[in-house]
This record gives structure tokens, C-alpha cells and sequence, in this order.
């Protein structure tokens, strides 16, 4: 057997204790939290750069990504050419109440079209409302931090060099035809 109050001792101990350090309480909505800068908050789309190639919808485990799309075809690129056929997006709709956050969608995604952003306010009195559909998703893309800046010594990306290539390419044509 203990000794008698041995118990109230410890416990006034821990009390003491705990009453010395900082509390962690998060005085959310009043103050906002400080969120890392890769925080899985919502997705956003970047429709332009969607091929509807529906890599996404189909490794998501959830299955909450909906895509609807049609083809349209679209005239050959120089005469004598052949007439070549596109996907167009209609729908494009990510369903919160059921995404896990896990962003398969966004690695397997291989034309960038699919962001994070820390927006993470966007809870519904309606479970249907947190279904977003593609204007809203576009929204989020105004929330999806800069990424973040190159080393200076890295190698410059491929894509800017291409861009900056043709970008030099037209300017020499219109020098000429000028
Ligand atoms: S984050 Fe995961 S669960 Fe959510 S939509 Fe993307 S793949 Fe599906
Ligand atoms: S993986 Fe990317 S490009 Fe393909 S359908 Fe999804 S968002 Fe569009």
C-alpha cells in the first residue's frame, strides 16, 4: 500500500507542472494558423493545361474526380494534311467529402494541371456543396502559393528554354519580314 495522499501529491505535481508551460490552444477563427507552404489544403485546377488524358480520375482511390468529356476535330495543321481529333473538357468536379487528400491526383497529373493550396475554408452545412465543380476549382488557383525560386545555379528548366527559343525564332521572322 502507498502512502495515504501520495496520490494527491502527484497529482498536484502534474498540475504544477503543466500550469508553468505554454498552452497550445488555437484561438482559431480569430487568429488564422501559420500553414507550411506545401499545406494539402484544396486542389485547384489549371484547366488550360488539361488534355483530359484521365490519368487522375482513374489512380484516384476514391474515385471522386468526375470528368465528362467530348471529341472535336480539328483542321489539319498545313494543306494536305490530315484532320486530327481533340478532347474537350465539359465537366471537371472533385468531390471533398470523399477526396482523402493523399495527392496522387496531382503527382500522376502529367500535364500540371492540378494544384495545391492551403485554402482549407470551405466547410458546407450541405455534404453535395463540397462536390466542386470546374469553375470553382479554377478559383483555387488563385490561392496556390508561387513555387518556390530556382537555385541560381540550377540548370534553367526546359520549358522557359523552349519558350524563350521560339520566342526568338518569331521575333527573327518578323525582323525579316519587316
Ligand atoms: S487527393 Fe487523392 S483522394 Fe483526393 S482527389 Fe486526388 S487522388 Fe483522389
Ligand atoms: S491527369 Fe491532368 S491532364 Fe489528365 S485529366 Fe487529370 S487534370 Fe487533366
Amino acid at each position: 500500500m502507498g502512502i495515504p495522499g501520495s496520490g494527491l501529491a502527484k497529482g498536484l505535481a502534474v498540475t504544477l507542472r503543466t500550469m508553468t508551460r505554454r498552452a497550445h490552444t488555437a484561438q482559431y477563427p480569430d487568429v488564422q494558423p501559420e500553414l507550411p507552404p506545401r499545406t494539402r489544403g484544396v486542389i485547384g485546377l489549371f484547366e488550360e493545361n488539361c488534355t483530359v488524358c484521365m490519368l487522375c480520375a482513374r489512380e484516384c482511390p476514391d474515385w471522386c474526380i468526375y470528368i465528362d468529356s467530348h471529341k472535336e476535330t480539328v483542321p489539319p495543321a498545313a494543306p494536305g494534311g490530315r484532320e486530327r481529333s481533340r478532347n474537350v473538357l465539359d465537366r471537371f468536379a472533385i468531390d471533398f467529402s470523399l477526396c482523402m487528400y493523399c495527392g496522387i491526383c496531382i503527382e500522376v497529373c502529367p500535364f500540371d494541371a492540378l494544384f495545391w493550396s492551403p485554402e482549407f475554408e470551405y466547410a458546407e452545412t450541405d455534404i453535395q456543396d463540397l462536390v466542386h465543380e470546374r469553375d470553382k476549382l479554377r478559383e483555387w488557383m488563385w490561392t496556390v502559393p508561387e513555387p518556390p525560386a530556382l537555385d541560381p545555379a540550377a540548370e534553367e528548366p526546359k520549358e522557359i528554354a523552349a519558350a524563350r527559343k521560339s520566342a526568338e525564332k518569331l521575333k527573327a521572322q518578323q525582323e525579316g519580314e519587316a
